[in-house]
């Protein structure tokens, strides 16, 4: 399943220019165009799939498995503090490319970026409830 109007579709067979860093069969890594900091890295499986939750598990296993020396490879090369690995599934999320990719952003102190999120609480048994929920949709 691959998307004619995809612009990481097109980056995967060749058609759009990318700064490659890895690739095998299932999966392709790059740099982002427009980096949050500098070598902030895009992994994407190679087939078109929209979020995590469309992807087959042993391609999302594929990508995975690259996380982790991708990040240390980022890491060591933009002599970061520490870095983020971030999935936006959905508009509402801030996916803006409807085309499943793991960012791996390079964090530095101060850097402005990203800066926490606003944490709610539970009131009495709604975590148990939810817990509930979600473990029947399992
Ligand atoms: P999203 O907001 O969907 O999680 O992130 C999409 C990312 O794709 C953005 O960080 C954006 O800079 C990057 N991006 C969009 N178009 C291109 C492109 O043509 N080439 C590369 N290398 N990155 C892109
Ligand atoms: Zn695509």
């Amino acid at each position: 399943m691959n998307s004619n109007e995809c612009i990481f579709c097109k980056i995967v067979a060749g058609e759009i220019p990318a700064a490659c860093i890895y690739e095998d069969d299932a999966v392709f890594a790059f740099l982002d165009i427009g980096p949050v900091n500098k070598g902030h890295a895009l992994i994407i499986p190679k087939m078109h799939y929209e979020k995590a939750d469309q992807c087959p598990a042993p391609v999302l296993s594929s990508i995975g498995a690259q996380i982790g020396r991708i990040a240390k490879a980022v890491a060591s090369a933009s002599d970061c503090e520490g870095y983020n690995v971030l999935c936006n599934n959905g508009r509402v999320a801030g996916q803006v490319v409807d085309h499943l990719h793991f960012h791996i952003i390079p964090r530095f102190a101060g850097d402005g970026c990203l800066q926490g999120w606003p944490a709610k609480t539970y009131a009495d048994g709604e975590m148990d409830e939810m817990l509930e929920a979600i473990q029947k949709n399992l």
